[in-house]
């Protein structure tokens, strides 16, 4: 094996050998721009290293030459002699890693060439400032020591100098400084700091190479689910100097401005400065464009590299360089990272300059970039009074009016106004103020807790978490306790912003500016009107490169007629889910507790009679909304109890009525409901009486909804409208289950047919979303017209969570030790659920090649997700009407 590759020997498809910025230094230096000479050791070496422990023993010879071929080539010997040549030992991964190894500068220094290097400059300050970096960086990053000493050292040093930047302190100084920083290491590493040049960069390339098990390093590694066995490589560069006087500097560039992606120069130079100095702020930098004046030979240089890294690159470059005495380096470039709005900007610019074709551009972009373009922003320019902050859990701004509770939030809402739910925790029960509120702020909980789950699911602003504030629903108030600070205290009916994107929560009214993107798909602007934003005329272009791509089709979750008008403008071809169990709450809760406490079948079917004409009504506009395009229905699926009160809020409240001797009819009421409470009630809703059980045990009440659905088909129909109407059943585990309901469906779907006169093309499907389903489905599918993968319920069944339950208590420890990079309820597990849908696929299609796939779970909306279901063969995905453009972009991401 080769262990050590010239600069000149490798290019920018070797990463994997030499790392990313390897595989760069090597593509320049065949460009032939001008990068210091060095070489790169591989990822190989450091493997072969870890593995065994020791370096491969071929690698020091190698080392030796290629360190040989560069001293011969510079005509200089590493920390030897008039002239000493410096290298900087840089660790450099495949993926940019947090945790690796820093770069150490200047190795080669001792107290023996840093006095041949003041003379070789002709500057004893400069010898001596690169010999105190190398010395703190060594220090701190090979030998361990902690590098608030040597800042410490500084500060004091600045302190008795009487100066305030380090550029003030004079050779003498940094002579004092120097012998400061050794004793600092001999103190604190126990040994002093190596003077032989060689035994500087070993023991350097060995650090680097160990910092690859770094604790950091493994943890992101996990969670990003990259490889442990990959190891990084080492470059050796030889040092170029931007520390020598006014007409050297260093300084970093972008091609494009990588905020906005526009085009011009952008960067930052620094003047008489080395390494980090520039990103470090220590000094103030001047704009790029400042260079021009200062040297501008060097400027037009630079700037004509720019323009080749970006033709060759084909994309937004950012790049390193140093200036030493009037001389251009390149010291760094890749591929530079971006905002949102400037990648779409950019894949779009670079099509039209004929760098790329528009299925790269699709791979250029993603949606959850696009998602971060579709929240509104509070205005930047805004003056504002903050007041707390908690996590960023849903992203958006929201402003409103604080309310406590879920009824006031509804009742105000209903007037208009708009409302920022504010609850200590959320609960299931807070469901309709969260719907009707603009935004939910929390004070406890994290990023999985209920608030954050449900809020993201329905892409409203939500922060949660925020410590600071005291939330006393009784009194209807929040207090703001600060340390050192007066509490604030904000009343209900106060308004407040709140920042879904950062967290942020302010006093008072913070405008809010709409995201362009969304005025777009709601049809407010379009690409070509003369005063859209550039940023609309890219997305526009992409999401039609998209939809043109995909094979996956797109339908949105939605229950009302709202909802379902909104996701089809926003290009979702039907509705995935509806879920009956919206109807039946607010309102309709009475009917729902009638059905409940019913005496007797006559009883009974006297509440199914009073909810069919309201589940009807609902369907019909539904239908209407989404006429032409397939709506798939699902009969009720939550257990009964979640539409009755809690048993023991309950119970106490009977307990003390009938203490305090009230007979009122509220009372009543609780008195009659209690015991019916505590049947319904059970240890495990979530396995219980719930689902097509329900339907199987409470006879009518699947009935009554499937009448309730093909007569509202019948009346659009003969209306004139074009109803699609798929029924679909929950929670089924056997094809026994399925195949009673479906005898009694198609009974009353005839029917209703033969009344009416008219055809109605149900079909009836099933989800699948218990494994045992999933593992017989080629049985079920004899019986099922679709699948639709819930895919929410199937994670919990098949990982045995119970989700309101683990995201809130234990997520947080799994996550941060890296058992999972991100919740499987968020992205797919594609290695224990995806294999059962893999499976119930393959069995499904072999049973009925006809039969219609789709998933309905909140992974329909998840960009990795969707490329899993496009993988397996799935029709389509359904996700919230707000994640319909995602999908749609990343179902196209898919195929290419
Ligand atoms: P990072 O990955 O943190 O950017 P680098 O290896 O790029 O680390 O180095 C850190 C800083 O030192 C950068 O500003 C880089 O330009 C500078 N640097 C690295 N090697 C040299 C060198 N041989 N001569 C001059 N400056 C260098
Ligand atoms: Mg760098
Ligand atoms: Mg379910």
């Amino acid at each position: 094996v080769k262990y050590v590759y010239d600069f000149s020997e490798g290019h920018k498809d070797l990463k994997h050998l030499l790392g990313g910025k390897g595989a760069n230094l090597a593509e320049m230096t065949r460009l032939g721009l001008p990068v210091p000479p060095g070489f790169t050791i591989t990822t190989e070496a450091c493997c072969a290293y870890l593995e065994t422990g020791s370096e491969p023993p071929e690698l020091r010879a190698e080392v030796s030459a290629h360190l040989d071929a560069l001293e011969r080539r510079m005509g200089k010997r590493l920390g030897e002699g008039d002239d000493p040549l410096l290298v900087s030992v840089r660790s450099g991964a495949k993926f940019s890693m947090p945790g690796m190894m820093d770069t150490v500068l200047n190795i080669g220094l001792s107290d023996t060439s840093v006095v041949a290097l003041a003379a070789q400059a002709g500057d004893e300050r400069f010898a001596l400032d690169s010999y105190r970096r190398l010395i703190q960086m060594f220090g701190k990053t090979v030998l361990g020591v902690d590098g608030d000493l040597f800042e410490e050292a500084i500060d004091a040093l600045k302190a008795e100098a009487g100066v305030t930047t380090d550029i003030e302190l004079d050779a003498d100084r940094l002579t004092v400084l120097v012998d400061r920083f050794k004793a600092i290491v001999r103190e604190h590493a126990g040994r002093e700091f190596p003077q032989d040049p060689r035994e500087q960069m070993d023991l350097a390339i060995r650090a680097v190479f160990d910092s690859w098990n770094g604790d950091r390093a493994r943890l992101y590694r996990r969670q990003e689910r990259i490889p442990h066995d990959l190891g990084t490589a080492v470059n050796i560069c030889s040092m170029v100097f931007g520390n020598l006087g006014p007409d050297s500097g260093t300084g970093v560039a972008f091609t494009r401005d990588p905020a906005t992606g526009h085009q011009g120069v952008y960067g930052d130079y620094l003047q008489n400065a080395q390494g980090e100095d520039v990103v470090a702020g220590i000094r103030n930098t001047v704009p790029l464009a400042e260079l021009e004046r200062l040297d501008k030979a060097s400027y037009d240089q630079l700037l004509s590299i720019m323009e080749t890294l970006e033709n060759h690159y084909r994309d937004l470059c950012d790049i390193e360089f140093t200036i030493e005495r009037g001389t251009l380096w390149m010291l760094q470039t890749r591929v530079g990272k971006r905002t949102a709005a400037a990648a779409f900007r950019i894949a779009t610019q670079l099509v039209d300059q004929g760098l790329i074709d528009e299925a790269e551009a699709l791979r250029r972009v993603n949606g959850e970039r696009l998602a971060q373009l579709m929240f509104p922003r509070f205005d930047p320019d805004a003056e504002v009074e903050h007041l707390a902050s908690g996590l960023p859990a849903s992203p958006g701004a929201a402003v409103g009016r604080v309310v406590f509770d879920s009824a006031t939030a509804v009742e105000r809402a209903a007037t208009g106004e708009a409302v920022i739910l504010v609850r200590r925790e959320t609960n299931p029960d807070d469901l309709d103020g969260m719907i009707a509120a603009a935004g939910i702020l929390t004070s406890r909980g994290g990023k999985t807790s209920h608030a954050a789950v449900v809020a993201r699911g329905m892409g409203k602003t939500c922060v949660c978490g925020a410590e600071e504030i005291e939330v006393d629903t009784a009194a209807r108030r929040l207090t703001v306790r600060r340390p050192g600070g007066e509490p604030v205290v904000i009343t209900e009916g106060e308004t407040i912003s709140i920042d879904g994107s950062t967290g942020r929560v302010h006093r008072g009214e913070v405008p809010v500016v709409p995201s362009p993107v969304v005025e777009y798909f709601e049809g407010r602007v379009a690409p070509d009107d003369p005063g859209a934003d550039d940023l609309v005329r890219a997305v526009g272009r992409i999401m039609g490169i998209a939809d043109a791509a995909r094979r996956l089709e797109v339908r949105a979750n939605a229950d009302t007629a709202a909802d379902a008008a909104r996701a089809r403008r926003f290009g979702a071809r039907g509705i995935g889910l509806c879920r009956t169990e919206h109807m039946f709450l607010g309102e309709r809760r009475g009917l729902v507790e009638h059905l409940i406490l019913a005496e007797g079948e006559e009883d009974r079917l006297r509440a199914l009679d009073a909810l069919l004409p309201l589940q009807r009504a609902d369907f019909t506009e539904l239908f209407e909304a989404m006429d032409g395009l397939p709506v798939t229905v699902r009969l009720l699926d939550p257990p009964l109890h979640e539409f009755l009160p809690d048993l023991t809020e309950l119970s106490v409240r009977v307990a003390l009525a009938e203490r305090n001797g009230d007979h009122g009819a509220l009372d009543e009421q609780d008195r009659r409901l209690l015991p019916a409470v505590r049947r319904l009630h059970e240890q495990n809703p979530m396995l219980g009486l719930r689902g097509v059980r329900l339907g199987l045990v409470i006879p009518g009440l699947f009935s009554m909804q499937v009448r309730a659905i093909a007569e509202a088909a019948a009346d659009r129909r003969l209306a004139g409208g074009d109803p699609w109407v798929e029924i679909m059943i929950p929670l089924v585990g056997t094809v026994q289950e399925l195949e009673i309901v479906r005898e009694d469906a198609e009974r009353i779907v005839a029917d209703i047919e033969r009344e009416r006169g008219v055809e109605l093309g149900l079909s009836l499907g099933t989800m699948i979303e218990l494994p045992r389903a999933a593992l017989t489905a080629g049985q079920i599918a004899e019986c099922a017209d679709f699948f639709s993968f819930g895919t929410n319920d199937l994670t919990q069944t098949v990982w045995g969570f119970s989700r309101d339950d683990v995201e809130a208590s234990f997520f947080g420890a799994y996550l941060e030790k890296g058992i999972f990079g991100i919740s499987p309820f968020e992205t797919i597990d594609v290695d224990g659920v995806g294999a059962l849908v893999r499976t119930a696929v393959r069995a499904g299609r072999a049973a009925r090649p006809d039969l219609k796939l789709g998933v309905c779970g909140e992974h329909g909306g998840d960009p990795e997700s969707v490329h899993f279901f496009h993988e397996v063969g799935l029709d389509y995905v359904s996700c919230s009407p707000f994640r319909v453009p995602v999908a749609r972009l990343e179902a196209g991401r898919a195929v290419v």
